[in-house]
């Protein structure tokens, strides 16, 4: 006998087992494409998602074999997020916003075999279906109507499966699951894949009370799409406590999701600063006398939510404080699993004021168990952890990516020594606390000086007028670069550039940090993920 403990492999079908016999009755909720609400209990899920991997195993999925899904966030998605798994495959997130050639380049990249999608995206299909042969293409019925000839109706399939003969294919723990492309916003996108061990310890510490502290009384909303870094893992988390889950489907639109709020109130949600963004203005607007909206909705008070992927400004946390909602301002990636660092309340400011409270939930807060962190100087030494002083952010763990599919480890994205690059600004405090300045290539160089286009961006989104506001670098001959703000105003409202650099001024920038030009726009563009787009502005605004 051995001496210490039991060396039992850490796998995904241990969450879907202890699912089926724990939380059989748990509920998870999915908006339809028309608008209507489908209920089904965790013990459905259980026997479903078993089904799709007994149905993969009928078609010849061997172990290893790549299923995209191309799909909204809903309960075959999750079916998909553990069958797939359960048959020995690798779920492969599509994400539905690129451009249908970044698509087909992406499947063909990963060879993906077969293809589950949603019936009301096959005229995306249609666009991409000619750069990549899918062996086959099974079809969920999301809209109701039947399935076209051609191609495999997902809920025949699963009709004809038996969940109970199904047997898990056998797996090591650092077989992989799941496997999702970075989105391609600072070059080639590439392949990151997630193993059974990195998907349940990312579980674990994303889960912690300190981070997204999901638990069994739960009402979770993911608005985070299910194709980005797998909605930050919340599918995973909430099926392992049996939390209750609410799909958005396709309905993003604030309108919606407060629509989704009021009648499915959640306790806990995820998302991107982009769309909280807009949701709080539309929320606060329809509080004023005469609103069209007046009485529609009422915001989940107590509910908390972790909100990143992008820069969220404090002027966003005070705003959703103010209604009884707690944002949660976390860091991560694609290669991160995504959850790397998240700001949370310690011990240490307990007693520190209000205002500086806000100021630290506005960074991006502490890393995560099992995640080390550091910053490295431009002359390749650890810097101090003073709030100053700024290096590229490098992290490391067991749930970060070695590297990726069918690329390796290029020196670009890994040091010698084994740490990943993020390619993301940073200062850490005394307390841990990490700062994102920039990524890399949005820092602006002003006359030798570094000036933080984050920085900027989240104070002028501060001002009562403004909707949103990003900062790129324009060229300059005299000081090498200088800051363009590109401002949204909400509706209704305005400012002068004099104006906004008024309140930057009176907010603690000194005049040479100031943006040297202005220019108004109807609303910052987004990436596929909801970010803003900054080299769609660079394009816009070259001079
Ligand atoms: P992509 O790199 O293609 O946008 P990811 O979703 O993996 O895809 O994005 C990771 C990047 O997003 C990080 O490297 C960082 O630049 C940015 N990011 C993530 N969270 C934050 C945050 N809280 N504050 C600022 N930037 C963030």
């Amino acid at each position: 006998m051995q001496d210490t403990m039991m060396k039992v492999p850490l796998s995904l079908n241990h969450l879907l087992e202890r699912a089926g016999k724990l939380f059989h009755g748990g509920q998870i909720v999915s908006r339809l494409p028309d608008k209507s609400y489908k209920r089904h209990a965790y013990g459905e899920f259980y026997r479903r998602a078993r089904a799709l991997g007994a149905a993969l195993q009928g078609l010849g999925l061997q172990k290893g074999d790549r299923v995209a899904t191309l799909c909204w966030n809903h309960h075959a998605h999750l079916e998909c997020y553990f069958g797939i798994p359960a048959a020995g495959g690798v779920m492969h997130t599509l994400n539905l916003r690129l451009a249908p050639e970044e698509i087909g380049w992406i499947a063909a990249d990963a060879q993906d075999r077969f293809l589950v999608i949603d019936d009301v995206l096959l005229p995306l299909y249609e666009k991409f279906k000619h750069l990549h042969a899918f062996e086959r293409v099974i079809v969920f019925p999301f809209s109701g109507a039947s399935v076209p000839a051609g191609f495999t109706g997902y809920e025949a399939l699963l009709a004809g499966a038996d969940p109970d003969g199904f047997a898990y294919a056998p797996h090591e723990e650092d077989d992989p699951v799941a496997m999702c492309y970075t989105s391609g916003t600072t070059g080639q996108p590439k392949g990151v894949v997630y193993s059974h061990r990195s998907t349940v310890l990312h579980s674990l510490a994303a889960c912690m009370p300190d981070y997204n502290s999901a638990r069994n009384t739960d009402v979770v909303l993911p608005v985070t799409p299910m194709f980005h870094a797998n909605s930050w893992g919340m599918p995973y988390i909430a099926v392992m406590v049996g939390a209750k889950l609410v799909f958005p489907g396709p309905h993003l639109h604030p309108d919606d999701l407060l629509d989704l709020m009021t009648q499915e109130p959640p306790t806990l949600s995820l998302g991107v600063p982009t769309i909280w963004m807009t949701m709080i203005q539309t929320y606060e607007a329809s509080l004023k006398p005469g609103s069209p909206n007046q009485g529609r909705w009422k915001l989940p008070a107590g509910m908390r939510s972790t909100v990143g992927g992008a820069a969220v400004p404090e002027s966003l946390i005070r705003a959703f404080d103010r209604h009884g909602i707690w944002i949660m301002h976390g860091w991560g990636m694609t290669e991160t699993s995504p959850v790397g660092t998240l700001s949370y309340p310690i011990a240490a400011l307990q007693n520190a004021s209000a205002d500086e409270k806000y100021r630290r939930a506005a960074l991006a807060g502490l890393p995560a168990p099992l995640v080390e962190l550091r910053v490295r100087g431009d002359d390749g030494r650890d810097q101090p952890w003073d709030g100053k002083s700024a290096g590229e952010l490098q992290v490391r763990g067991p749930f970060i990516t070695g590297g990726y599919h069918g690329i390796g480890s290029p020196p670009d994205k890994f040091t010698a020594d084994g740490w990943l690059r993020t390619g993301d600004v940073v200062t850490v405090d005394e307390l841990g606390f990490t700062r994102i300045s920039d990524r890399t290539k949005d820092l602006i160089k002003s006359g030798g000086e570094w000036i933080s286009s984050v920085e900027l961006e989240n104070t002028l989104m501060a001002h009562p007028a403004v909707a949103e506001a990003a900062v790129i670098a324009i060229p300059d001959e005299k000081w090498s670069e200088r800051p363009l703000a590109c401002v949204a105003f909400k509706p209704g409202e305005q400012a002068t550039p004099g104006e906004l650099n008024e309140f930057l001024l009176a907010k603690g920038f000194v005049k040479w940090q100031l943006p040297e030009r202005y220019e108004f726009i109807d609303a910052v563009p987004r990436t596929s993920t909801g970010k803003f787009w900054k080299l769609k502005l660079r394009e816009q605004f070259p001079q």
